[in-house]
């Protein structure tokens, strides 16, 4: 494209990025009234939003940085086949990275990042409940809990602290069921399993038809998207962005928003602040739904993998690689996944697989999302850095993002969220 044929946008708010979480803050500003234009490097919704596990899960309240993470993780240096995964790397940022992390490993930080969890988790959760209200969004949502199935007596012993932790601290309480009657919760599951804690305030929905619901709604309500257009560059003066510089042309806003994902350590030089956020590999692979297959979301922790059913699928999803920006599917990471959710499982699941993916998780070292105005620029926002949890929280990311662009309280404190802490 040469300088002439460049294209000019005029906005109020430009997003970068169209993952679950811009998608999100494009709708509560839409909602606001605000006119949105959402550009990305790629397609709409389809990088880590797209084949993840779709769970909704306010039960996740205690952060990746427990007491014993780090010890795996150097273990996992020798066993490739780990579902968490760490690979020597050659850049000095990721280094730094892991020690941020690893110094977070700890009981008391543990603790104080689940607690700032758990006010986003239940924003987000009761923000679902009104989103769906909102029949022309059609995602397969399902309240139909989470369900944690342990394979062994240890594995029950020690999940029952993690929930009587839950349960003293956060008030998120699970329903233990007893192996007895475990096959008749879920018939799908093997009766000779050790027992499950069940989160029935738990959901689940199919993400890639959620982002796509979202944009048709977005674009019929006026929100502009503009595909396979990156971003190159950013225009400052006075502290404020005046334009991006795109690969499509420049947007002019009066509100930039970075909702950038595993990508967003790249903004830091034209942002002038630290982004740290690591890309951290999962796979999941979706299958059509087996006669007499899962009718409830499931987790077996022991064997860290995660079952999804859909409408006509079904999904295992799991493992954790730091590894870069490495986007191979190595066939036998997709057979662990068969693998793992067996001893568990009534019927094998037939591994002629209709589709197997692979997404970046946006890791940060404090498990905590990114949310706020960067340090120094007064018109631009972070909106990344939800690791594990960016289905589950897109709805309160949105809805803070819109409250600070409008100038209202926000419905928490985010002060834990914010890009000023790096
Ligand atoms: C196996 C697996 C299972 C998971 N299961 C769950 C689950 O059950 N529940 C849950 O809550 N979360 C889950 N997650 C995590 C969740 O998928 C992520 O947290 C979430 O998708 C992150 O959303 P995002 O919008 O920040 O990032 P993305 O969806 O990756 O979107 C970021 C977008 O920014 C664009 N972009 C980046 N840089 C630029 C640029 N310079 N110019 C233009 N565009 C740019 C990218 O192209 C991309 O489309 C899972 C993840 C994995 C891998």
């Amino acid at each position: 494209m040469t300088h002439s044929e460049m294209k000019q946008y005029d906005t109020q708010v430009a997003i970068v990025g169209a993952g679950i979480i811009g998608l999100s803050c494009a709708y509560y500003l839409a909602q606001a009234g605000y006119s949105v234009t959402v550009i990305d490097q790629g397609k709409v919704g389809a990088a880590c939003s797209f084949g993840n596990c779709g769970y909704v899960c306010p039960s996740h309240v205690l952060p990746l940085t427990e007491p014993g993470v780090v010890s795996q993780g150097l273990k996992s240096l020798l066993q490739p086949r780990s579902a968490f995964r760490l690979k020597l790397q050659l850049r000095p940022s990721f280094y730094s990275w892991l020690w941020q992390f690893a110094r977070r490993c700890n009981h008391k930080q543990m603790m104080t990042s689940a607690s700032h969890l758990l006010s986003i988790l239940d924003l987000s959760r009761n923000e679902y409940n009104h989103l769906f209200q909102d029949q022309s969004l059609q995602a397969q949502w399902k309240e139909s809990g989470l369900l944690y199935v342990l394979q062994t007596q240890k594995g029950v012993d020690e999940f029952s602290e993690t929930d009587k932790l839950l349960s003293d601290n956060f008030a998120t309480k699970a329903e233990f069921i007893d192996s007895s009657v475990l096959s008749s919760f879920e018939p799908a599951l093997r009766s000779d399993l050790a027992g499950a804690f069940y989160y029935p305030n738990d959901a689940s929905l199919k993400p890639d038809q959620f982002s796509s619901a979202l944009a048709k709604s977005l674009t019929q309500r006026g929100v502009q998207f503009i595909e396979n257009c990156q971003l190159d560059k950013v225009h400052k003066s006075k502290g404020r962005i005046e334009s991006i510089e795109t690969s499509c042309g420049t947007v002019r806003a009066q509100q930039f928003i970075f909702a950038t994902g595993a990508w967003s350590r790249s903004l830091e030089q034209e942002l002038g602040c630290k982004v740290p956020v690591e890309p951290a590999k999962g796979y999941s692979v979706t299958i059509k739904s087996p006669i007499d297959g899962p009718q409830k979301p499931i987790l077996f922790p022991e064997h860290r993998v995660g079952i999804t059913p859909f409408e006509d699928s079904l999904r295992l999803g799991s493992m954790m690689e730091f590894v870069g920006f490495d986007s191979n599917i190595p066939k036998h990471r997709i057979k662990q996944l068969f693998e793992s959710a067996k001893p568990y499982l009534i019927n094998t699941l037939a591994e002629d697989y209709q589709h197997s993916w692979m997404g970046w998780r946006p890791m940060t070292w404090d498990s905590l999302p990114i949310i706020g105005y960067v340090p120094s620029l007064d018109n631009a926002l972070l909106a990344t850095g939800h690791n594990m949890l960016g289905i589950t929280l897109a709805p309160a990311t949105g809805k803070l993002v819109a409250e600070i662009i409008t100038g209202k309280k926000t419905s928490i404190d985010i002060s834990a969220f914010s890009p000023y802490r790096f």
